[in-house]
């Protein structure tokens, strides 16, 4: 197929949501002093990446392999000044987290992908009916084309170089917008990749929001959007005047339960770790927790302890990361003073002095206990070190107040009972579950990941990041002897032998 410009929607900016919520403190202020020039080299880098595809044909093995590999020295080799560039957008960013999920996620994910993409690749043989012999049936996968990726500012590395490695092994051209709240480390991935590659296999835009708009615009042939759930839906919509299929990574509420046999304290070690790990700026972070009624005040205690033996400085601990920016900085604590002013408690895990905080865009990890219905915390994606607790008695009540939420990204249980465990699972439709611990689901290659519903569409990571960015193109080839086919039997005209084998067909499996 070839690009006609035609198939390109100009920039036409979408009305904003101007609540003071996630959506305000993310309504990106930098505006690209030129967004025409963007999307001109947009649409030009989209032409000549669908050209140099289709002059490439089915890309092989091994120059997947060797696109791969080039990625994976690029990071291996510039870590360092990586990490560095993260550190200065976030602010404070713990080097331990940035190389944990940002340089070791990417790392392994490209490793896995050069692990398993020759038996990703082969085709898959599939039965043909008995009646259709000797046809046989085959699944190949073919590169779709060119892929465009979105990511937000979060795991800004990680989230551009896991989908982006998928792309390129399914044999893809791949074009990345980055955040706009990330700018040293889209320049520098931007620097590095302009010297490793060529504008037509790997191109990285940076730009504000009406670049955004307008890369989501173009006529991919598959795009993957991670951010919030009120960008994902504008993003399906301009997707959809294309046709383009979707993957979005979305966002939302991930609930945990402690059951009620399960050590308290240990379930609170694991937890304020989950929620303060990049400052519970993460996706699948444990939003809001339930916790048997009698072991509350066992629970506050424990995360207290957790929270001061990991961060033995307070807020100021270098491994305690900052909130990306100023305006999410004042949206968390605007949560805080809601559910204050609302009447419940607010118990910070570390000792804090408020202006102090601000100064430095940092929050203490901080329980709520037992929040109303009233409270924003109750229903808004917290995406901080803010963790609402709520007691319960009966399993069934825990499930009634999850439900009230759309479905969740991660669902997260302590328990080692399989009855309980299957109790709640077998009730509440996450994208992902763990049992017994937080965050760790995403970071497995092997496992698909992605939410349902509110949270998101499709899968990568795994063999199903691979599929995402594959065309599962279902081949049948008939051979038969001679001028003999089994089907034959079903040619016109319709006489008695053709009838009694579709008296057949109709039993056939
Ligand atoms: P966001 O939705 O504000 O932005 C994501 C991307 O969309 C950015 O590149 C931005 O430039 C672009 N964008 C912003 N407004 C746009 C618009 N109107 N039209 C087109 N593009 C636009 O998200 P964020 O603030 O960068 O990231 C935090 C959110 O992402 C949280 O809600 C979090 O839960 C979610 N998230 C989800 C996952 C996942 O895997 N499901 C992972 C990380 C973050």
């Amino acid at each position: 197929m070839s690009v006609t410009t035609q198939a390109f929607c100009k920039t036409m900016p979408l009305t904003g949501d101007s609540g003071e919520t996630f959506e305000a403190a993310a309504s990106h202020e930098l505006k690209s002093p030129s967004a025409n020039q963007a999307m001109d080299a947009l649409e030009d880098t989209l032409i000549a990446q669908k050209h140099a595809f289709e002059s490439e044909g089915f890309a092989d093995y091994r120059s997947r392999i060797e696109r791969l590999n080039t990625l994976y020295r690029l990071i291996d080799d510039h870590a360092d000044e990586l990490a560095e560039a993260l550190n200065q957008d976030f602010g404070c960013r713990a080097r331990a987290e940035t190389e944990i999920a940002e340089i070791i996620g990417s790392l392994s994910s490209i490793r896995y992908l050069m692990r398993k993409l020759k038996r990703f690749m082969k085709p898959e043989k599939r039965r043909i009916s008995i009646w259709f012999q000797p046809a046989k049936g085959k699944v190949e996968f073919r590169p779709l084309g060119v892929i465009g990726v979105m990511a937000p500012w979060n795991y800004s590395l990680h989230l551009t170089i896991a989908p982006l490695a998928a792309a390129l092994a399914a044999g893809n051209r791949v074009m990345v917008k980055m955040s706009e709240l990330t700018p040293q480390t889209s320049g520098v991935l931007k620097r590095l990749v302009n010297g490793a590659f060529p504008q037509d296999v790997i191109a990285i835009f940076d730009g504000g929001v009406e670049v955004a708009q307008s890369f989501s615009k173009l006529p991919f042939n598959h795009l993957l959007f991670t951010g919030s759930t009120r960008v994902g839906i504008e993003i399906a919509k301009a997707a959809a005047q294309n046709l383009t299929p979707v993957t979005l990574e979305l966002s939302g509420k991930s609930p945990v339960v402690v059951g009620k046999y399960f050590d308290v304290e240990e379930a609170a070690r694991r937890l304020v770790w989950g929620k303060s790990f990049n400052a519970g700026q993460t996706c699948v972070a444990p939003d809001y927790v339930f916790v048997p009624k009698e072991k509350l005040l066992e629970f506050t205690r424990a995360a207290r302890a957790a929270a001061k033996q990991y961060y033995p400085d307070g807020v100021d601990t270098p491994s305690y990361t900052s909130i990306i920016n100023k305006a999410h900085c004042q949206r968390v604590h605007a949560l805080l003073e809601d559910a204050k002013v609302k009447g419940a408690e607010v118990l910070p895990l570390l000792d804090t002095d408020h202006e102090h905080l601000l100064s430095v865009n940092k929050i203490a990890p901080t329980l709520v206990l037992q929040p109303s219905e009233a409270c924003r915390v109750f229903d808004e994606e917290i995406f901080g070190p803010v963790l609402p607790v709520f007691v319960y008695e009966e399993l069934s009540e825990v499930i009634r107040q999850i439900r009230q939420n759309p479905d969740p990204l991660a669902l997260y249980m302590f328990s080692h009972h399989q009855a309980e465990i299957d109790f709640l699972t077998r009730r509440v439709n996450a994208g992902n579950v763990a049992i017994n611990d937080t965050l760790l689901e995403y970071l497995q290659n092997d496992l698909p990941f992605g939410g349902v519903g509110q949270s998101g569409m499709g899968k990568y990571h795994g063999k199903e990041g691979f599929e995402a960015f594959s065309n599962k193109q279902a081949t049948l080839v008939q051979r038969g002897v001679g001028s003999f086919t089994g089907t034959k039997l079903l040619y016109p005209p319709y006489g008695k032998l053709s009838q009694w084998m579709m008296r057949l067909l109709r039993l056939m499996p």
